[in-house]
């Protein structure tokens, strides 16, 4: 299978602490991955070097066959196909759910968020078009008909579907989800599962940290492991589970 991301020797220090070592993997494309590990393994740091959100110190970064330089900003990365969703949810809290959506498509559009200010007809046409194209998006994560509520007003699940929709605006190649089932009930997590399932077979990939293992388990195709800052196994979900490695370093605690 081809690969859609690939790292390699990627390193990562804060001051004394040596939060990446030697990271090297590959994600396919046509998948769900996770990444898996104890509280500290360095899930969020290589997260955020994914993303760009923090600069590796060294290593390689590869998606869909080209080099994506370490020093390329958040922007860079979403504008190559890279779009995220983070831990603590980061919505325009004032803003309806419809216009937090359409601000990303507008970002996303040749006219772009100027020309929605200074707006001309063909301007117009296109808003009209990103708001359609804003609202199907909202429908497709299960919120159709909630699109006028002020985004701090929704249920916690909802603003965490509302997350993904406006990531999903960028069009991503790939889709990072930053531990998208953290404080939902067991409901809105199986609702998300099945998000991220239909999102898998027809929109993109997707790339997740998560700390519910079960769920991990259950909803990918492939999962990586991090502890203390490396990378101990890698493989299918029934792999990982049956790998005495991770055992002992984290699935044998739960
Ligand atoms: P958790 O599951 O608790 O979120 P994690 O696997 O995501 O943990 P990281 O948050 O990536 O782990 O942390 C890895 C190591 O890097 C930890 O020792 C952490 O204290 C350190 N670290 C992470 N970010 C920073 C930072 N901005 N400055 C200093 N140290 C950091």
């Amino acid at each position: 299978m081809a690969d859609l991301l690939v790292l390699e020797g990627i390193e990562k220090r804060f001051g004394g602490i040596h939060a990446l070592k030697n990271v090297s993997l590959r994600i396919p494309e046509n998948c769900i991955y996770g990444l898996i590990g104890p509280n500290g393994a360095g899930k969020t740091t290589l997260f955020n070097v994914i993303t760009g959100l923090y600069e590796a110190d060294s290593g390689l970064r590869m998606f869909r066959g080209k080099a994506l330089p370490l020093t390329l900003k958040p922007h860079e990365i979403l504008q190559r196909g890279i779009a995220r969703t983070f831990q603590n949810i980061r919505l325009f809290n004032e803003m309806t759910a419809l216009e937090n959506i359409m601000v990303a498509r507008h970002s996303k559009s040749k006219a772009g968020v100027l020309g929605a200010i200074f707006r001309t007809a063909g301007v117009r046409a296109e808003e009209q078009s990103i708001r359609e194209r804003s609202e199907q998006l909202l429908e497709y994560v299960g919120m159709a008909g909630k699109g006028d509520r002020i985004a701090r007003t929704l249920s916690y699940g909802d603003q965490r579907r509302l997350e993904i929709a406006r990531a999903l605006a960028a069009e991503p190649a790939l889709l990072t989800l930053d531990e998208p089932a953290a404080g939902m009930n067991p409901t809105e997590t199986a609702d998300l599962a099945k998000l991220i399932q239909r999102i898998r077979t027809d929109r993109t990939n997707v790339l997740l940290i998560e700390h519910d293992v079960k769920l991990v388990m259950g909803l990918c195709d492939r999962v990586a492991v991090l502890d203390f800052g490396q990378v101990i196994a890698e493989g299918t979900p029934s792999e990982i589970q049956a790998n005495p490695k991770v055992i002992e370093a984290y699935l044998g605690g739960g």
